[in-house]
């Protein structure tokens, strides 16, 4: 190497590490997202961020007609949604469009004094109170809890304080665009990877750990697009979340008001709400649930939405359908033991793989119960049972994680048909192919009382309501013929919605009306 080479290398090396040392931080471009947004002191000032007219998609949503098709996005609009960062509390409104199924839905976690309580407006059904795990979401996230964790302006003031200030940002794709990257922590403590835009200097993105109660522990990227000015602050417009490495929900909003003094009513609990608020805080884990006899041992869990079937064997319990959310599961479990002492759940049977009827699938395998599920549901009952749950942990992931492990109930799989039988009572579970809503569909007869149950198929009204011939329509038909193929003997219809009924009033519901004659 000549001395001109050798200097000519010099420099380059100089040059690359003057390049090199001056490359910003993490921390640095974090205190520049800040600034970006309006400045430390800005941020800092907003008590409310209220997030208007969404319009936009929703997947993972788990209402496949089998368990291994590809899910079509659901559609939300009049997406409405309110994080108060001063108080803690979080709203979240919209309505969801599920290939033709239609629902405005507005999920609420707010508090009375420092005590945290959800309040759940859904559709026509009476306003509840649950504590904050009995919330359950089709929104763009699956709690509103997530919005006060996982907001813009959250999440870079955690990153201004956290990020870390040693060595440059690296460079990193998001989403098809290369950002600078570097690490840093949230409030609480968790883990979190932040993406800088080079150009505009405002937070592109973040990625951390998310705890889905039906996905399990997964890796999620929140990706923050359209930044507008709203008096003086900037604020991402449009958010896409992804999970696990697939979309999630993904919403443009026309509007963002911060400190709009509005914000406030939406977080009042209604007076129809009110005494059941106390009751969920005093609880500590709680949702409206009430144990109704059917029939000699045989009873309905009702609950506020989704609900359960009991049948009573000579010394433990069979459950058909966990439905909702592992707190529901924890409600029911609690009420059983205070009506059975002495009587464990031994099993607990699925109806179908929509993640609406499993959210207290592993809540109920925590117990020990073993969990029936007819192959067709597998694919994802599998995923549900197997998942890590870590941020924070379920009941399962404790259980089967502590040291020395303690027992849980394991998964049973079956094909068509299944009989329960001890000491005279028994429970039949049959698999119906072919139904609209989903293939195959699990119903659960008890002979002995002529009890069947049935969810999404049918919801029995209340009682001595009259029911219109054919009301049930093609969901309704298809089991109606199923049922009579298996020749099964019923007095009684309970159901997963709605309530109990007498099997007559189905076989009208499902019985198609007779054609209208045209001149
Ligand atoms: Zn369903």
């Amino acid at each position: 190497m000549s001395m001109r080479q050798r200097a000519a290398l010099l420099l380059a090396a100089a040059i690359w590490l003057t390049a090199c040392s001056t490359a910003p931080t993490p921390r640095r471009l974090a205190q520049d997202a800040v600034t970006a947004m309006g400045g430390m002191e800005n941020l800092q000032s907003i008590r409310t961020l209220t997030m208007a007219g969404g319009t936009g998609t929703r997947l993972r949503v788990g209402q496949t007609q089998k368990a291994t098709d590809a899910e079509n996005p659901a559609q939300l609009k009049n997406v409405a949604e309110i994080a108060d960062l001063s108080n803690g509390r979080a709203s979240l409104d919209y309505e969801i469009n599920l290939g033709g199924f239609m629902q405005h839905r507005h999920e609420v976690l707010t508090r009375r004094g420092d005590k945290p309580v959800g309040i759940d407006y859904v559709g026509t059904r009476p306003v509840i109170a649950t504590s904050p795990g009995g919330l359950f979401s089709w929104g763009t996230q699956n709690s509103p809890e997530f919005l006060l964790k996982r907001n813009a302006v959250t999440i870079a003031l955690a990153a201004a304080a956290s990020a870390s200030d040693q060595q440059p940002a690296q460079d990193r794709e998001l989403n098809g665009k290369m950002y600078k990257y570097g690490s840093g922590k949230t409030k609480s403590g968790e883990d979190i990877g932040l993406y800088f835009d080079p150009q505009s200097k405002l937070l592109a993105g973040f990625e951390l750990l998310d705890t889905e109660t039906m996905l399990g522990d997964v890796q999620a990227q929140y990706i923050l697009a359209d930044y507008k000015s709203v008096n003086g602050i900037t604020l991402p417009h449009r958010i896409t979340i992804r999970k696990g490495g697939k979309d999630y929900s993904d919403v443009q909003y026309t509007s963002i008001a911060v400190n709009d003094a509005e914000a406030e009513k939406v977080f009042a609990i209604p007076d129809a709400a009110s005494a059941e608020a106390d009751q969920a805080i005093a609880a500590g884990d709680y949702t409206p649930l009430k144990l109704n006899k059917v029939a000699n041992g045989v009873w309905h869990a009702a609950a506020y939405s989704h609900h359960s079937l009991i049948v009573e064997f000579p010394s433990w319990l069979a459950i058909v359908e966990a439905p909702y959310t592992e707190t529901q599961t924890k409600v029911l479990m609690k009420l059983l033991q205070q009506q059975f002492p002495n009587k464990p759940v031994r099993y607990a049977a699925v109806t179908h793989h929509h993640y609406d009827h499993t959210g207290g699938v592993r809540g109920i395998a925590a117990f020990g119960a073993t969990v029936l599920v007819e192959k067709g549901h597998e694919p994802v009952l599998r995923q549900i049972l197997d998942a890590r749950h870590t941020n924070p942990q379920d009941e399962l992931d404790r259980r089967r994680n502590a040291q020395p492990a303690q027992p849980t109930g394991s998964m049973e799989v079956f094909e068509g048909k299944k009989v329960i039988s001890d000491g005279g009572q028994t429970l039949e579970l049959y698999a119906i192919t072919g139904n609209p809503h989903v293939d195959p569909k699990v119903i659960a007869y008890v002979p002995n009382v002529r009890v069947l149950f049935q969810s999404d198929l049918w919801s029995p009204g209340p009682p001595g309501a009259p029911v219109a011939q054919g009301s049930g329509g093609p969901f309704a038909e298809h089991p109606l013929a199923s049922i009579r193929k298996l020749n099964l003997r019923i007095d009684t219809m309970a159901g997963g919605h709605g309530g109990v009924g007498p099997f007559a009033d189905f076989v009208k519901g499902a019985t198609p009306p007779p054609k209208a004659t045209s001149d």
